[in-house]
């Protein structure tokens, strides 16, 4: 039978919840439990696949195909376990099950409410991973803040939860702020004391509380705030802000935070943590011998979480190669042939990153070219793929107004085409082609050198695809289809021949990077950009401002 924790936040969003939760499971886990974390989003969406970045920041996919928060890939890269459906859930979700269940009759003859209907649905699920029998421990992170109108049907469900399990079984986590006032030099309790309040009115008392700051606590405020929050001095965690986020297991492990939940979990005779594989992985990323600059091509660039995994994925090739990949954001409404050469000048390497609709799209169509003519190493993903195969069409092939449908309907070369599978959907929710699907490489391809294997699986999401009617055309010229789906012939890998690395990726990669097991496309292409650095001076006019 699972144990549940809780990981609740108060005072502010933004705290870092995903990170403590994720950090406490990779505690647990060195320590040789099963932990799975889970995340309950009080938003009405569904799911956010049809949420813009700007509002929401990356969308997760997971195997089995659920578009998600991206919390969940902060869950993967820290346990190197796949996450799934099941694994987040939202208002929306939740709504929709019980309004389907009523329409169906299961709740004939009464009136459906929040309490219990609602409360008994969110209980459900967050004891669907517990049900399993393969996990010890389910940790689920609450999102929102408590106090949120719309998050109370969830702390609800969790004081119902903690009524009805032992004591043992099921604990709160609090996570909340210290704010530092710099004109009277102090931290202030008090924010915390009302969120733990707060949290109390709603009928949840937390048994942990993990306290972000900008400074250290001392022991006299450490106490105060277990006096002021009715916990032990030993169940409040300092969470000093980290030079990176793989540091706050460590962090963590410092301050008690997995001896702390053990104890109130009464799980006794735990292991000592194994963390060799994560301090040696710290060790690299802080040990770095090299520097490379890889230009990021994306419209979301101004927005940190918009391209989460991509650049999680950088930190953990670059420690691997014991460099220091430094991202440089590069808006791709602002590249034109006449400043390409300007713009990416420095670079040892060029990333095109992933997106949707005709925004930016010629800007990413002029790097992927001065990528392709000047030996830049350069790796194209999803769109970044597509976007790689038009401007060959264009440049190489010579169809001057070759692209994809979903930008120009009316192309006279649609060399990227809606795929037939997509023609007949209508909704946007939930129907792109999503999730992992194998792929074979091509003897003797680049791709089949990085992966050393010719059977691979990688996760998807999209709803347009390389068209075969053109293929002949791309290979004699010299890109290469080096993947293929093999059960319907799609091509999931291009690459030039006569580069020294040049691969687009139909699907996305970063979605697969953990610490423990870093993407081998992003490890190679990070050797690649390395061995490129003598082509790409470093002292380039790139400012450090937008290093990662
Ligand atoms: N918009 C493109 C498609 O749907 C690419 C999607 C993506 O980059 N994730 O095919």
């Amino acid at each position: 039978m699972a144990k549940f924790i809780f990981v609740t936040g108060g005072v502010t969003s933004s705290l870092g919840k995903g990170i403590i939760a994720a950090s406490l499971a990779k505690l647990l886990q060195s320590r040789g439990l099963k932990v799975t974390i889970q995340k309950f989003d009080p938003y009405i969406n569904v799911d956010p696949g049809t949420l813009n970045p700007y509002e929401h920041g990356e969308c997760y996919v997971t195997d089995d195909g659920a578009e998600t928060d991206l919390d969940l890939g902060h869950y993967e890269r820290f346990l190197s376990i796949p996450t799934s459906q099941a694994n987040n859930v939202t208002t929306g979700r939740i709504y929709q099950t019980v309004i389907n269940k009523e329409r169906e009759g299961a709740y004939l003859g009464k009136t459906v409410q929040v309490v219990p209907h609602i409360t008994d649905e969110i209980k459900r699920r967050m004891k669907l991973l517990g049900d399993t029998g393969e996990f010890d421990i389910v940790i689920t992170e609450l999102g929102g803040t408590v106090g949120d109108i719309e998050s109370l049907p969830f702390v609800e469900a969790v004081r119902q939860m903690q009524w009805e399990l032992p004591e043992e079984d099921c604990i709160v986590v609090h996570l909340t702020l210290i704010p530092y006032l710099s004109a009277a030099k102090e931290l202030k309790t008090k924010p915390t004391q009302h969120s733990v309040r707060l949290l109390s009115q709603e009928g949840v008392h937390p048994n942990v509380i993990v306290c972000r700051t900008e400074h250290p606590l001392n022991q006299e405020i450490k106490r105060k705030i277990a006096l002021f929050c009715n916990v032990k001095p030993d169940a409040v965690i300092e969470a000093m802000d980290a030079g990176t986020i793989y540091e706050v297991p460590l962090k963590m492990l410092q301050e008690g935070l997995d001896v702390i939940v053990l104890k109130k979990l009464q799980i006794n005779g735990y292991a000592a943590p194994d963390l060799t594989k994560w301090v040696t992985f710290l060790d690299k990323l802080s040990n770095a011998t090299q520097r490379v600059n890889i230009g990021l091509i994306g419209k979301y660039v101004e927005l940190q979480d918009a391209y989460k995994s991509i650049l999680e994925a950088f930190i953990h090739a670059g420690a691997i190669n014991h460099c220091k990949v430094n991202i440089i954001d590069i808006h791709s409404e602002s590249i034109q042939k006449e400043n390409v050469q300007e713009q990416l000048k420095g670079l040892n390497g060029l990333l095109v990153a992933p997106g949707f609709g005709a925004r930016g799209v010629e800007g990413k169509i002029e790097a992927v070219k001065y990528a392709r003519e000047n030996n830049l190493p350069f790796f194209g993903i999803c769109l970044g793929m597509q976007m790689a195969v038009i401007e060959f069409a264009r440049n190489v092939l010579g169809w001057k107004d070759a692209h994809s449908t979903e930008m120009d309907a009316q192309t006279t070369h649609p060399v990227i085409a809606l795929m037939e599978e997509q023609k007949n959907i209508v909704n946007k929710g939930g129907t792109m082609r999503l999730g992992a699907y194998p792929c074979q490489l091509e003897a003797d391809s680049l791709a089949h050198r990085i992966y050393g294997n010719a059977e691979i699986t990688e996760r998807h999401r999209h709803r347009w695809e390389f068209n075969n009617n053109y293929i002949n055309n791309f290979i004699d010229a010299g890109l290469i289809p080096s993947g293929k789906n093999v059960s319907n012939d799609l091509v999931e890998i291009v690459e030039l021949k006569s580069h020294p690395f040049f691969i687009g990726v139909q699907y996305h990669p970063e979605l697969k990077s953990t610490v423990e097991n870093p993407h081998p496309i992003f490890v190679q292409f990070v050797k690649a950009a390395m061995e490129n650095s003598s082509l790409a001076p470093i002292e380039s006019n790139i400012s450090e401002d937008a290093l990662v």
